[in-house]
């Protein structure tokens, strides 16, 4: 093992730099991870744009991160050298706050966040927290589990938490989030309907299981989902609080919208379908190292996969702007080797 390993970090907003730093052991409850891929996720802005309040550089962001355990440190008893494990968003919660001490520790409101309060994957080692681990199963490949340990819990969580077998269960957005949610919702059991923008992706929405696709450039998608009979769960991923807002209406009477992706606008919502038919409007957001390991095992076991493209560690920034400028088909995985 050498002294020193490769990282890109970011040295001041949209400026990303290749650096060598010293390895460093893994604290009191910590492990040191040797990264093999780690994905490329749109809230990396948060560090790379300097998005994030009270934001310090230089930051190594990157929370998609995949790994083997290199080095533990005192007090690891459940995790062994030699392990594959990944780190996402969540690096760890204080277990001291309110949320926390009523259990509810997705919902910390002081957690570590990987890539943004600690330096992330976009590296060729990284420390950890060892409480934020999810094992990787043996039959993914790093760089396909990469995406899976935020783009695929947060599709999952919501998907599992707000439906049951049989239910009409809608995609917004076939992209980064929405190409994992349909497949996890095929897999789970629901009638799974695909809203995109455009003829050209009905091909892409079937392959990965939607039983009906609807082009909401073409139709109003709320009136389509009516014409099934209504949804009884939409998950909003497209990043546009208009577009969201629009299809409250193609809920069945009781049914919830489920917001995961992040936009700029509001969300405009016409409270005559929200009161005349109880429907709801909730967040979502990933969720436990447990139940990313249980997105894992799921997606082995239901053989989901990502759609990804690879590019090595030194081209981070190009991978970014591939991702930012909406260009990757889904999402970029760097790889470390
Ligand atoms: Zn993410
Ligand atoms: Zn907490």
């Amino acid at each position: 093992m050498g002294t020193t390993y490769k990282a890109v970090e970011i040295s001041a907003p949209r400026t990303f730099r290749l650096v060598e730093r010293p390895v460093v052991k893994p604290g009191a409850g910590q492990v040191r991870i040797r990264v093999e891929a780690c994905g490329v996720c749109h809230s990396d802005a948060g560090t790379i744009e300097g998005q994030f309040p009270g934001l310090s550089y230089p930051r190594v962001p990157g929370h998609e991160a995949i790994g083997r355990i290199e080095e533990i440190g005192p007090g690891v008893n459940t995790w062994k050298v030699g392990q594959r494990v990944g780190v996402g968003f969540f690096g760890g919660e204080d277990g001291t706050c309110e949320a926390c001490r009523r259990g509810e520790t997705a919902y910390c409101q002081n957690p570590i966040m990987t890539g943004i309060t600690t330096d992330g994957g976009y590296a060729e080692m990284m420390i950890a927290e060892a409480r934020a681990l999810a094992l990787i199963p043996d039959e993914l490949k790093s760089e396909d589990a990469a995406p899976l340990v935020c783009a695929g819990i947060t599709t999952f969580n919501a998907l599992r938490n707000s439906g049951r077998a049989g239910d009409t269960v809608a995609i917004q957005g076939i992209g980064g989030l929405g190409h994992l949610g349909v497949q996890f919702a095929r897999k789970m059991g629901f009638r799974t309907v695909a809203i995109g923008g455009g003829p050209d992706k009905e091909h892409l929405a079937n392959k990965l299981g939607a039983h009906v696709y609807i082009d909401a450039k073409a139709k109003d998608a709320a009136a389509e989902l009516q014409k099934l009979g209504g949804a009884d769960v939409i998950l909003a991923t497209a990043p546009s609080g208009s577009a969201i807002g629009s299809l409250l209406p193609g809920l069945a009477p009781r049914g919830t919208l489920v917001v995961v992706g992040v936009s700029d606008d509001a969300i405009p919502l016409n409270g005559v379908p929200l009161i005349f038919g109880g429907r709801s409007v909730v967040g979502s957001l990933t969720g436990r190292a447990i139940e990313t390991q249980d997105t894992l095992d799921f997606s082995v076991l239901a053989e989901v996969r990502p759609m990804i493209e690879t590019l090595p560690l030194a081209r981070a920034e190009e991978a970014y702007k591939r991702m930012m400028e909406g260009k990757a088909r889904f999402r970029m995985v760097l790889t470390m080797s």
